[in-house]
């Protein structure tokens, strides 16, 4: 029980350390799109006028599914912590902050966390999306910055 107890504190002062180095707010628990991610993530809209502007966090370990955004595109604005993007077919490539990654009509692609770092993008996203089958763990573990 001690030890839950524990784990959890620490899980809250990771979360607010991370906060502290950021410009935008981390934003409630993404439960809309839960399904579609392994981990946490958290969603805050910066403005939902004309394109969709999300500020998205993942925990450590976290990413989204394979996803395709039809009719649409997604560009992501890499502001804070490691992270991966991967399109169908290619390496993945490893995210930092300034990182700038423009997705096109149709590209099955997923995003997220390193598995040791929390991750931070802005998305800029239109669109509907197409949401496919999880990154597979042993793919992912074997991933190294
Ligand atoms: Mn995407």
């Amino acid at each position: 029980m001690a030890k839950e107890i524990w784990a959890e504190d620490n899980a809250a002062d990771a979360k607010a350390k991370h906060q502290n180095e950021m410009v935008f707010p981390i934003g409630a628990p993404n439960d809309a799109f839960a399904k579609y991610f392994i981990g946490q993530s958290y969603l805050a809209p910066l403005s939902t006028q004309q394109v969709g502007i999300y500020n998205v966090t993942f925990e450590p370990g976290c990413r989204n599914n394979w996803h395709i955004h039809h009719d649409g595109y997604q560009i992501l604005l890499v502001t804070g912590g490691e992270g991966w993007y991967q399109e169908d077919g290619k390496p993945a490539q490893s995210l930092k902050p300034g990182d700038v990654i423009v997705t096109h009509d149709g590209v099955k692609h997923w995003h997220g966390a390193a598995k040791d770092s929390w991750f931070e993008h802005i998305a800029i996203t239109a669109g509907i999306p197409e949401w496919l089958e999880p990154v597979a763990d042993e793919f992912y573990e074997g991933l190294h910055q």
